[in-house]
């Protein structure tokens, strides 16, 4: 049975590994080519937009797939937008990996806002020290607050206007709680910007934070459409078993 992940996370490369072994599924992987040096998969992997949703529909349609897995990240709404729209016209079967938001806990001093423009405006009138720990493409938002002193880390070079005082530290991680600490207090950090990725990857960072009592400027999660909602790679392993106890093997080609 042939399938499609929309991936560029770690639930995405750890179900790949699982497919990798299952003789069962023909799977590829899609990743939106985000990073110049990806990551090693272990699924044949394409890379790059679709053309929206009509081309996400032709590469369902042209590949014969009968089953789509979303593992995108909880801040690629538009990915998943269309991936619901196009299963949906096809009437192919759409599981979610949803990955849970991180929760505030006793020590954290979280600002929340719905925006990169908003948390800009949120680091105050005053001069600071921030540590953006966001995409490159939404650093642009920050070249409005000129007056911090930033501090981003990022794993490939920003192509998008910047503010003026911005540092790079071009690292892929992991990072555990010890060296986040570590790091923030030897950059003198006041402030930090996250998203809410949720996950243990990037999750240190908070704890550093909470154990320094910095303030985090949270960006709230944007509404992700979804399909059948999947909380891991093994739930989407169960679920991909259902669809294949269901599956006909019909080609659509020619439909
Ligand atoms: P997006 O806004 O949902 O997607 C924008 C376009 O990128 C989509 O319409 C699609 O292009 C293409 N795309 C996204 N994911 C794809 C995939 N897995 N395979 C093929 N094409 C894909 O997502 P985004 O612009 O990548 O990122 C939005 C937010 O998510 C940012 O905050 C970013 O930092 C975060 N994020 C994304 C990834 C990732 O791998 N995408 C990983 C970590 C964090 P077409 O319309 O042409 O098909």
């Amino acid at each position: 049975m042939r399938i499609l992940i929309l991936g560029g996370t770690t639930e995405a490369s750890h179900l790949a590994q699982l497919l990798a072994h299952d003789g069962r599924f023909e799977a590829t992987l899609s990743l939106a080519g985000r990073t110049a040096t990806p990551k090693q998969q272990a699924l044949p992997t394409r890379i790059g937009g679709f053309g929206g949703i009509t081309g996400l529909e032709a590469w369902l349609r042209e590949n014969d797939v009968a089953a789509v897995i979303d593992a995108t990240h909880p801040y690629a709404a538009q990915i998943s937008a269309h991936a619901v729209a196009a299963c949906n016209a096809l009437a192919i079967p759409l599981g979610s990996i949803m990955r849970a938001a991180w929760k505030r806990e006793d020590g954290d001093d979280w600002i929340e806002v719905d925006s990169f423009e908003a948390a800009a405006s949120a680091l105050g009138s005053a001069p600071a020290r921030v540590f953006l720990s966001i995409g490159r493409q939404e650093l642009a938002a920050f070249a409005a607050a000129p007056q911090h002193h930033y501090v981003a880390r990022t794993i490939d070079p920003p192509d998008v206007a910047l503010p003026p005082d911005i540092r790079f530290v071009h690292d892929r991680g992991p990072f555990d709680a010890a060296a986040e600490e570590a790091f923030l207090a030897r950059e003198r950090i006041d402030m930090i910007v996250s998203k809410n990725s949720g996950g243990a990857a990037t999750y240190p960072k908070i704890i550093a934070s909470r154990r320094l009592r910095l303030p985090v400027i949270v960006i709230r999660r944007p509404h992700k459409p979804h399909g059948i909602v999947l909380d891991s790679p093994e739930a989407a392993m169960r679920w991909l078993d259902t669809q294949l106890a269901h599956h006909t093997g019909s080609s659509r080609r020619g439909v």
